[in-house]
């Protein structure tokens, strides 16, 4: 009897030792942003064979944007975006807002891209002009069928006024600090109440900042730099404390890509 109850407590031991094992697995980053850690942003193309393109890429993000060819565009993008049913994530790199359904797209060159999601860098992952901002929010977009697949918008943001549109998810993401992976579901969000400004946006060709890495991006980044409050930021940071303290990718080189400063012809 005794031995058998002996037998058990070592069985339970057994496995939650194996449960507990296979959780620091779970949780273990893939990549991170130590600028000496093994995983650091100048390994990230070595992790992986299908992240090769971190390291071997010729056009990759994020640059330093300074506006020598200034385009004057007689057809500007145009964004149709819809209220729809929202979540929102806890990467372990970043904070992610995830759409599911139509949230509606933006129109570049004829072809529509569906919005996927948005997640928020700090500091800002793109320089202008070799500054640096606070924050940088992406909105990421994806249509399979186009040769360039996918699109992101970028809002630059400096310190000061709150953002309205982070206030709004505070709750969701205050409540999920230091917990990866974790899924909350955030209800209908209208992406048309994130604030983008200006008609004018920088605009190259590009990658995913983040592994893998993937080329053919179409970029915009917008001029207009928008603010956002220092508690904020530090609560978009905190909410993924452990895993990165910042979560910036370095500048890549430019490898001679043209930029453009894309200004709306007004007169038209
Ligand atoms: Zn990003």
């Amino acid at each position: 009897m005794r031995q058998q109850r002996y037998l058990s407590v070592l069985f339970i031991i057994f496995f939650s030792a194996t449960f507990i094992k296979a959780q620091e697995v779970e949780d273990e980053r893939e990549f991170d942003y130590g600028e000496k850690s093994e995983k650091g942003p100048k390994m990230w193309g070595k992790l992986k064979k299908e992240w090769e393109a971190c390291n071997n890429g010729e056009m990759q993000s994020p640059i330093d944007l300074s506006h020598e060819r200034v385009r004057i565009i007689q057809k500007p993008d145009k964004r149709h975006y819809k209220l729809c049913n929202a979540t929102v994530k806890n990467r372990g790199h970043d904070i992610s807002l995830q759409w599911h359904g139509d949230a509606g797209s933006v129109l570049i060159n004829g072809t529509n891209y569906p919005l996927q999601q948005a997640h928020w860098h700090s500091p800002s992952e793109h320089t202008v002009n070799g500054r640096r901002y606070d924050m940088e929010m992406h909105m990421v977009h994806l249509n399979e069928n186009a040769t360039n697949k996918i699109v992101v918008i970028g809002v630059l943001y400096k310190i000061g006024k709150p953002d309205r549109f982070l206030s709004k998810l505070i709750r969701n993401i205050s409540s999920m600090i230091d917990k990866k992976d974790e899924v909350k579901n955030a209800g209908m969000i209208d992406p048309r109440e994130i604030k983008i400004g200006s008609r004018k946006y920088y605009r190259y060709v590009g990658s995913l900042t983040v592994p893998p890495c993937t080329e053919g991006v179409i970029w915009t980044i917008k001029k207009k730099v928008r603010t956002v409050s220092r508690a904020q930021v530090k609560m978009l940071r905190e909410a993924v404390h452990d895993y990165a303290k910042r979560n910036g990718r370095p500048l890549q080189p430019k490898n001679k890509r043209p930029i453009y400063l894309m200004a709306p012809d007004d007169t038209a």
